[in-house]
């Protein structure tokens, strides 16, 4: 017998020895109903090109709790109700302008938008002298007399040695959420971030900034990378380069939403919950494709499957679509503050709100018994694509439940290309690959469906 008979007789043995294991025969057919049968895609196209962008307190937001509420119906969920939270409600009106004028020759149009929750400027808009800086210290090394009156440009690309890209986000990500606040202390006119994309191009990526009472609230906008490694050149070339920035942005007072909700009750602990979800909210600018129409969808789907196949969770299975995660996260604080006060027994909760792109694992925020047992599971998920099982953040809506006990856990997909299109224009249903969407939500069911058969 040539080798690679012999090989292939024990590969098919060993997956007739394990196709006895119950676990793996549920997981199979999980996977194989969600491959050929799933809607997430279909869905995720009806939230992304029906509705579109849904910025918490918009109407669009509105339309999606209904569009959600209806699938989550069609999807067989035993109930479907709303969970009221007020949500913060920020818009950009029109969008904004600047302009650099390197010398008295060169006028060049910037691609700039606006942060999350920023203040707009003076309706004449802003022109002043630039300065840039490379790092928060930087900032504060230039303090008063490097940056009064000036614009400053926070300028701290992701770190390309990062292969794990959110830890680059992370790192980087320091100039724009504390950026603006800081420069406001130092007697900045306005700010702008070099925008959070691991690639070069000429999309601007919004995200929320913090600012911090003790200090003027100024305008703040990130810029496209393409345009960031321009202007970086040209002040270095022009030092007396100024720029013009104008933005039209308002915040208004909070604003009545929900998170929506669907359930299958559970058949022997019903009042243990284990819930599945993602955020409903998107920025304005974009479809909210990957971020995170994909969770949103994934954890429909975990319904719908469960149905379907006529899986009978022991522990009742819940998918939360949250509200508001990217300017204010009051839908997870809400979902936390509920539990808490309902005294509910959320014994786990997993989150899928790092894009659609194929599975690579599940980041787990737990005690050491419990993670354990997830990793003791492990083996079940490898057929799958998912093989890594680490200690780590959640996701930012679940991450409330964090005090209250519950053992969290995010799915980890391949981070390569989430921050080219994060929380800006191109993040559209076109970048979504079905089956990398699909094969995510085949792993958070079948984790779902250990979790509810053992607990934790
Ligand atoms: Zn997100």
């Amino acid at each position: 017998m040539k080798l690679y008979k012999l090989f292939i007789l024990v590969l098919c043995f060993c997956s007739t020895a394990q196709a006895q294991n119950p676990d793996e025969k549920t997981i199979q057919s999980i996977s194989e109903y969600i491959m050929m049968q799933g809607t997430a895609y279909d869905n995720l196209h009806y939230l992304c090109k029906n509705i579109g962008p849904r910025l918490s307190g918009s109407v669009q937001a509105d339309k999606a709790i209904a569009a959600t509420v209806n699938m989550l119906k069609q999807a067989g969920a035993d109930t479907v109700y709303l969970q009221p939270c007020m949500v913060t409600h920020w818009e950009r009106g029109p969008r904004e302008t600047a302009y650099a004028y390197v010398n008295a020759k060169q006028k060049r149009q910037l691609n700039i938008c606006a942060l999350g929750n920023t203040v707009a400027t003076p309706a004449a808009g802003i022109k002043a002298r630039v300065v840039e800086v490379k790092s928060m210290q930087a900032l504060h090394d230039l303090g008063i007399a490097g940056i009064q009156n000036k614009i400053v440009f926070i300028n701290i690309p992701m770190d390309p040695r990062y292969i794990e890209t959110f830890l680059a986000y992370s790192e980087s990500g320091i100039g724009r959420r504390a950026g603006p606040a800081q420069a406001a202390k130092y007697g900045a006119k306005a700010v702008i971030v070099r925008s959070l994309a691991s690639n070069i191009d000429t999309f601007p990526h919004t995200g929320v900034t913090q600012y911090n009472d003790s200090f003027p609230k100024i305008a703040a906008v990130a810029v496209s990378t393409a345009d960031a490694e321009w202007l970086s050149t040209q002040l270095t070339k022009y030092p007396a380069t100024e720029i013009y920035i104008k933005t039209n942005c308002k915040i208004f007072a909070d604003k009545a939403s929900f998170n929506v909700i669907g359930e299958i009750r559970g058949t022997e602990m019903p009042e243990q919950i284990i819930s599945v979800g993602g955020h409903l909210d998107s920025w304005d600018l974009a479809e909210g494709a990957q971020d995170d129409g994909a969770g949103c969808v994934q954890a429909i789907e975990v319904i719908h499957c469960f149905k379907k196949l006529n899986l009978q969770p022991k522990r009742t299975i819940r998918a939360v679509l949250f509200m508001n995660e990217e300017n204010g996260s009051k839908g997870g604080i809400a979902y936390a503050q509920h539990a808490e006060i309902t005294k509910e027994q959320l014994i786990f909760a997993l989150e899928s709100d790092a894009g659609g792109f194929t599975p690579r694992g599940f980041s787990l925020q737990m005690n050491e018994s419990q993670m354990a047992k997830v990793k003791s599971w492990s083996p079940l998920f490898y057929k799958y694509g998912v093989y890594h099982f680490v200690s780590g953040h959640a996701g930012s809506d679940v991450g409330h439940l964090h005090k209250l006990g519950t053992a969290l856990a995010g799915l980890m997909p391949d981070s390569q290309r989430y921050f080219d299109l994060h929380h800006a224009a191109n993040d559209v249903f076109e970048a979504v690959s079905k089956r990398e969407l699909l094969l995510g939500a085949v792993n958070m069911t079948a984790m779902l469906w250990l979790v509810s058969e053992y607990g934790l």
